[in-house]
């Protein structure tokens, strides 16, 4: 199932592959140890993308994936092997991720063998018992179709921590699940990246699920990364205007709270023509004259919160907080 799986996503890459989009551009993005980043931004900006380029089902046309500070350029065939025992992915669907043919049992022991794990029985009832499949017995002979929402996307967790993997790449994990399951699951998911010591990528268009299990948070828009900081201050001190529309679209739960709700102006744009220099001008109250040419990613207060808009830098200065790096 699962490489049937990967070969599915491959494909829908190559569809939907065209020499005119570029999904993803100019985007680096690292994880330490023990990190949770989220990637954010609305469906299309490319964090799916990004997203089947870090588990190297999609290969960057320029830059590199570098796992464990090697190249993947340079990976064969058994270096690929253990990058996919090392790093899993967790998909939006429980519904279409598991083998309908497959019981829960079959669906843990696949990347068992695939990888060669002895003990396969015992370690498909911790993990079980780790994702609060709990106890074993009752899920094990089950097919996905007698499962919850809820406890499909356990299973997917479960099959990505089998292997006993460093890092875990999260996609829109819990969109499909009812609010009450979602809430369940995040905690799952916060727990095993707080006590497991597995680094996580997880990328949504919900900022409220972000910060949940977040440290750092990424924000992307139409195929950049226009704003990085730690999760508090993202959501604290939102610096680039698209980030601020996100913020503020969070609905408030204490009416007492009153807060200016400004929808986001306009769609966003259109990757096949997009717009020449900033891309969120369009839609950005704040635009300028110069917002026509490309805004660099800098570090305005030299304190890892980067933002790429024109508003954080004095054009005629180039002093120190100029930064090149691209976003
Ligand atoms: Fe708005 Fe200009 Fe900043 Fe883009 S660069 S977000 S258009 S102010
Ligand atoms: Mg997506």
């Amino acid at each position: 199932a699962a490489s049937g799986l990967r070969e599915k996503v491959t494909n829908q890459l190559l569809r939907r592959e065209s020499p005119k989009i570029r999904a993803v551009d100019d985007v680096s993005l690292s994880l330490s140890e023990n990190q949770v980043q989220g990637v954010i931004g609305e469906s299309g900006c490319g964090k799916s993308t990004l997203l089947r380029t870090l588990i190297g089902l999609y290969e960057p046309t320029g830059g590199e994936l570098v796992f464990d500070g090697r190249s993947t350029a340079s990976f064969d065939k058994d270096d690929w092997k253990e990058f996919r025992r090392r790093v899993r992915i967790i998909f939006q669907d429980p519904f279409n991720s598991l083998n309908p043919k497959f019981t829960v049992r079959n669906v843990l022991r696949e990347p068992l063998a695939i990888h060669g794990f002895d003990d396969k029985e015992e370690r498909i009832r911790r993990t079980l018992e780790r994702v609060e499949l709990d106890p074993p017995e009752q899920y094990l002979d089950r097919y996905q179709h007698q499962l919850s929402g809820g406890e499909k996307q356990r299973v997917s967790i479960a099959r990505a921590l089998i292997t006993e993997p460093d890092v875990i790449l999260a996609d829109e994990p819990v969109s499909m699940l009812d609010v009450s399951t979602q809430a369940a699951v995040l905690e799952l998911l916060d727990d095993l990246s707080t006590n497991l010591g597995v680094s996580m990528v997880y990328v949504s268009h919900d900022l409220s699920t972000v910060s949940y299990v977040c440290d750092r948070v990424n924000v992307m828009y139409l195929g950049r990364v226009v704003e990085r900081a730690d999760t508090k201050d993202i959501v604290g001190d939102p610096k680039h205007p698209y980030t601020q529309a996100l913020i503020k679209a969070i609905p408030v739960p204490d009416p007492l709270h009153d807060r200016e709700h400004t929808e986001l102006r306009g769609e966003p744009g259109d990757p096949v023509d997009m717009p020449v220099g900033c891309r969120f001008k369009d839609r950005c109250p704040e635009r300028m004259e110069i917002c026509d040419q490309k805004p660099r990613f800098v570090d305005p207060d030299a304190d890892e919160h980067r933002v790429a808009c024109h508003l954080y830098y004095d054009h005629d200065d180039h002093d120190s907080s100029m930064d090149p790096t691209p976003a």
